[in-house]
């Protein structure tokens, strides 16, 4: 057999990859894993019931204009049916949002450090990943931002709140940098964690999406909806971007179980907004019971929380997983801890206090 070329093997290990997750195991059988920010809740019964129904028939394929969740989801937020688009999870929606705009020789800005997945995917289309430092407050700054696009930028990313560090862009900054950002590029509103922000001065993308023919919202059933391992997610768009990403989904990328599943959540959504609001409490006793200890923490708007501690960034995630909780080290910056079960946050505090 001959060699495979060299050309064609660089090629193929130039693709950039994520991290593997860390799993639960890591930190031991028992072990709580606070580290990709999942909804710490079992499904509601009448979830995993209309999962069960859509089970019997998994040797179809699934309805590929995912026409019931679209329709829940036009009269959940008022846009028309043409608006939406569904794919496997919002990063699945982010990575066709890059393919169907930019392309080698354009570029795509968004802060750093945030969501891993942008300087992935971007490569991934062959585009150029431009990244913004955050201030030192954690908070991106729109105005290097907004003069870090350039006629070759197609794409923007503002993820709000910010992962890892929960902290959020506010209503009148947004709308400021939005007022400078040139008609024919893209504006991103990464949401996943909406539901847990409680601050009343950040913006409703979907609001900013109205007024805006550039701003598109992304969102997901992963987060507050607990649908984690079944991979849907959204995005509001207007026309032109909404049918380029219904021409770039891979056919059939959600399963008709995750397509009951998001519906069955639309309509549980009181019961599990009232388990959003019960982290939302959990997350205020953990943050203030590390300021107790002496941690700065950022202010977070998420279902997480940032510590920023550099050079002692893995010994603290060691220390962790060996009391049984797995969290997310950013080796030589911090560590993001997801806000889980009471048990699960109490032993972190534990912790957090003894490495203090
Ligand atoms: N955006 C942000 C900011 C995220 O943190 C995540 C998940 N970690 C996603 C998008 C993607 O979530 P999913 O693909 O599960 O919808």
């Amino acid at each position: 057999m001959s060699e495979m070329s060299p050309r064609l093997r660089a090629e193929l290990e130039g693709i950039p990859t994520y991290k593997p997750g860390r799993p639960a195991a890591v930190g031991g059988p028992d072990a709580y894993k606070l580290s990709s920010n999942e909804n710490p809740y079992p499904p509601l019964p009448g979830v995993l019931e209309s999962v069960t129904a859509a089970a019997s028939s998994f040797n179809r394929y699934p309805d590929m204009a995912c026409t019931g969740l679209v329709n829940e989801l036009s009269e959940r937020f008022g846009v028309p049916l043409s608006h939406l688009s569904t794919g496997t999870g919002s990063v699945g929606v982010a990575q066709q949002l890059i393919q169907a705009t930019s392309g080698p020789g354009d570029e795509v800005v968004y802060a750093w450090r945030s969501f891993e997945a942008y300087p992935i995917i971007t490569r991934i289309s062959g585009a150029t990943p431009v990244e913004v430092p955050l201030t030192p407050g954690d908070v991106h700054d729109l105005d290097a931002m907004a003069e870090a696009i350039t006629d070759r930028t197609r794409l923007v990313f503002v993820c709000n709140p910010n992962n890892p560090t929960g902290t959020v862009v506010r209503r009148t900054e947004l709308e400021r940098f939005l007022d400078r950002v040139p008609g024919d590029v893209l504006v991103v509103l990464d949401e996943a964690y909406r539901e847990f922000i409680r601050d009343l001065e950040v913006p409703d993308g979907v609001e900013l999406y109205r007024q805006r023919p550039n701003v598109c919202v992304l969102r997901t059933f992963s987060k507050a909806y607990g649908l984690a391992g079944l991979r849907v997610g959204f995005a509001i768009a207007h026309e032109p971007v909404a049918a380029a990403l219904r021409k770039t989904a891979v056919p059939f990328g959600v399963s008709q179980l995750a397509q009951e599943a998001a519906i069955a959540s639309l309509r549980a959504e009181d019961e599990l907004l009232g388990r959003v609001g019960s982290l939302v409490c959990e997350r205020t006793r953990v943050v203030e019971g590390l300021r107790a200890q002496g941690w700065t923490v950022p202010e977070t708007h998420a279902n997480f929380v940032w510590l920023r501690l550099g050079e002692r960034t893995a010994d603290f995630s060691a220390a962790c997983e060996e009391h049984g909780v797995v969290v997310r080290p950013f080796l030589g910056e911090g560590v993001r801890v997801t806000i889980g079960e009471s048990e699960a946050n109490d032993v972190f505090l534990k912790v957090s206090e003894v490495f203090r």
